[in-house]
């Protein structure tokens, strides 16, 4: 069988154990038997972040115009809304508690010695606060402060996708309430806009593992594997409540809120968390994850517009979870003895800061600086675990993505959609 013919996920697959395996046999100098190969990556992996960064303005605004007009009434709308963020919020926070019952119990920051020479810091303070800086850290006022921008299409040219949410959401109410010959030429403008954007997806999607190659192989190479050990254990906590949340948490929910079975869930959404590993960004991910949860799970177009695009902002459990972990870990690491009143500030900061950042790549290193000097921590603490971020990145989207997935569908089965994927588990099929 040709390659082309493998279901993309394999296709996917593929492509990224090569890229891991390439990755390391060229190390941090970018050589391949003399080649500079890195730079090549690059370009490419440039290339597909931007065809896939090119779909999100117009898809966040067309599908949830069209997903909140197609709700029709503020009846529905209060109750679709109700559950989105009920599910939003709960998820969250079982992240959270999972990531601060693991760092407190495995402890990954407690050790002698000054945690720069132990840990070996990264980063020099001015450099962090420039790059911070660069990525529109703030207090957390100013991020919610910009949920109502006073300018629309810079809100959307500078990023600031809650801004455009809300927008988006106030265009699609109203499209409702205005006389039926402006209302039907809006939401079939809209609506085509939408299809439009899906088709251009499937066709980015076809150079999906050549991106996914190029973007993994340029990172493997950069980061190689050296800078693990010293923070093998602060490594491993994530890991494990990602994988926790991920594992059990998540096909708990999908298993007993929507009936519907996991594996084959997992199966269906797999190219967009494939694509969130590689990208490390939910928002990158939008228009794949909406294309794999409404052809391949088979939710239907309303739920899909309205809770995916809402998600990839404002749904982060796999970032929730990693704040919590890193300031926890920052805090140890330094010898600070953390109350549990100011865990609980930690734990509410890491749920409104996961609302607010953007779903791009290193979003939480913000979130994480507004925590730290929040609760009064050392702001170069993030300089220890920056050696380990990106790869962590990649998991903590994927989980991202998967909680938006999972949402859809268990919101989907609860407003008596047919034709989700069934659940075939026996003990629950009867
Ligand atoms: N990269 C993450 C996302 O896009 C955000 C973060 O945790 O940094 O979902």
């Amino acid at each position: 069988m040709s390659p082309l013919k493998l279901k993309l996920h394999w296709q996917i697959l593929i492509a990224l154990a090569l890229a891991i395996a390439v990755g390391l046999a060229v190390g941090r100098d970018g050589l391949l038997l003399g080649v500079n190969v890195d730079a090549g990556f690059d370009f490419i992996g440039e290339l597909f972040l931007n065809a896939l960064k090119m779909l999100i303005v117009p898809l966040i605004v067309s599908s949830i115009i069209i997903g909140v007009a197609g709700i029709g009434d503020s009846e529905n709308l209060g109750r679709l809304g109700g559950k989105t963020i009920g599910y939003y919020a709960l998820t969250s926070m079982l992240a959270i508690v999972v990531g601060l019952v693991a760092v407190n119990t495995i402890q990954p920051g407690v050790v002698d010695g000054s945690p720069q020479e132990v840990f070996g810091l990264h980063a020099s303070t001015a450099e962090l606060e420039r790059d911070l800086a660069d990525k529109g850290a703030d207090d957390i006022v100013a991020i919610f402060l910009r949920m109502i921008p006073t300018n629309v299409v810079q809100a959307a040219s500078s990023g600031q996708m809650l801004g455009l949410i809300f927008f988006s959401l106030l265009y699609g109410f109203f499209l409702t309430r205005i006389a039926n010959q402006y209302a039907e030429a809006q939401y079939n403008f809209w609506n085509g806009m939408f299809e439009i954007m899906m088709r251009i997806t499937d066709l980015v999607m076809r150079f999906a593992p050549l991106g996914v190659f190029a973007l993994v192989a340029s990172t493997v190479s950069a980061t190689g594997l050296a800078a693990f050990g010293p923070l093998a254990a602060f490594f491993f906590t994530v890991v494990a409540a990602l994988a926790f949340h991920f594992f059990f948490t998540l096909p708990l929910l999908l298993y007993y809120l929507g009936d519907v079975s996991p594996l084959r869930h997992y199966r269906a959404v797999s190219p967009a968390m494939l694509t969130a590993f590689s990208t490390a960004s939910s928002s990158a991910t939008l228009p794949v994850t909406m294309e794999c949860v409404e052809k391949n799970a088979g939710v239907s177009n309303k739920t899909t517009s309205f809770v995916l695009p809402l998600g990839a902002t404002v749904n982060m459990d796999g970032t929730a979870l990693y704040e919590c972990v890193a300031v926890m870990f920052i805090a140890q690491a330094y010898g600070i003895e953390m109350t549990l009143a100011t865990q609980f500030i930690v734990v509410v900061l890491a749920l409104l800061t996961s609302i607010g950042v953007a779903g791009i790549p290193a979003a939480s290193l913000v979130a994480i600086s507004i925590i730290l000097s929040a609760v009064g921590l050392p702001l170069e603490g993030i300089g220890l675990i920056l050696a380990v971020d990106r790869i962590l990145d990649m998991m903590r989207t994927a989980v991202n993505v998967a909680s938006d997935s999972c949402g859809a569908v268990i919101i989907a089965k609860s407003e008596g959609e047919e034709g989700i994927l069934e659940n075939d588990m026996p003990a629950r099929a009867a």
